[in-house]
């Protein structure tokens, strides 16, 4: 469900925001505030108010096959027109989809110094869209890959390589079908995104967890680490989570108005409009 409001709004919403949930944000902001260097890791649900759907669990379903069966690289090499169908709807969802105050917020918390690039499994493109430089565990819809010779292609090019029939597959320049940049099951996760995302974490004093329930794994375990080491975790989440009897701060939330109340906390009530570099 979209929430966007013109830009007039977002001082007064800030404010309202702020009274909806007032010990909840200033305790993140606290901890945000209290240390030099905290990791962010973000899941699917900071992407639901863009109007995104969780693919995964029980709303997961696809003309009855789940995500996790069509979202495989044994589909993408067995069953790859059916493949290209699932993500080509998915493509079309994400063409409307544009940051929301939560994708927005992080920008300005990572722009201003308070926290480190983001950590996300998302493969939207919203946090890039929104001004973060994120560390994209899961890869990006946003290009499409070659295994075979390792080209990229924009996911605009391979959506027209693809334009002719809802049955092809699009080609790589050397004949091979191209792929999504997006790690599917069965794949190991990027190895320089790995690298990345574990200097963060091996570094960090502290972790804010936003819109991921923990249940992904190797991901998850990013988390584990902050939370087993002693170091606080602050998970802000609008259902349960697998680490909830670790976190020393937990907000159930929509993601949105919580991160908007800290980026306010923290920035200033006019951190939509001002948020320029302190670093
Ligand atoms: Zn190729």
């Amino acid at each position: 469900m979209p929430e966007e409001h013109g830009s007039g709004n977002r001082a007064r919403d800030a404010a309202a925001d702020v009274l909806a949930h007032p010990r909840e944000i200033e305790a993140v902001a606290q901890l945000v505030a209290g240390c030099d260097s905290v990791a962010v890791l973000t899941g699917a649900g900071i992407s639901t108010e863009s109007g995104l759907p969780d693919y995964r669990g029980t709303s997961g379903m696809w003309r009855n096959r789940r995500f996790e069966e069509l979202a495989s690289i044994r589909a993408f090499t067995e069953e790859p027109v059916a493949f290209w169908e699932f993500y080509r709807m998915r493509l079309a969802h994400l063409r409307d989809a544009t940051p929301n105050r939560g994708h927005r917020a992080l920008a300005a918390l990572e722009r201003a110094g308070h926290t480190q690039p983001v950590i996300t499994q998302n493969v939207d493109g919203l946090h890039s869209a929104a001004g973060s430089d994120p560390v994209e565990v899961h890869g990006s819809l946003t290009r499409a890959e070659c295994l075979a010779c390792g080209l990229v292609f924009s996911i605009e090019e391979a959506e027209r390589r693809s334009a002719g029939s809802p049955e092809q597959v699009p080609e790589c320049d050397c004949g091979a079908p191209l792929k999504p940049g997006v790690v599917l099951f069965g794949e190991l996760l990027p190895a320089d995104a790995v690298r990345r995302a574990s200097a963060i974490v091996d570094t960090c004093q502290a972790m804010l967890v936003c819109g991921s329930t923990l249940a992904v794994s190797p991901v998850n375990g990013l988390a584990a680490q902050v939370a087993m080491s002693e170091r606080p975790l602050a998970i802000v989440n609008m259902g349960a989570t697998e680490l909830d009897r670790l976190a020393e701060v937990r907000v159930a939330a929509a993601l949105g108005p919580v991160l908007a109340g800290v980026a306010a906390s923290l920035l200033g009530a006019d951190w939509d409009h001002h948020d320029t570099p302190r670093r």
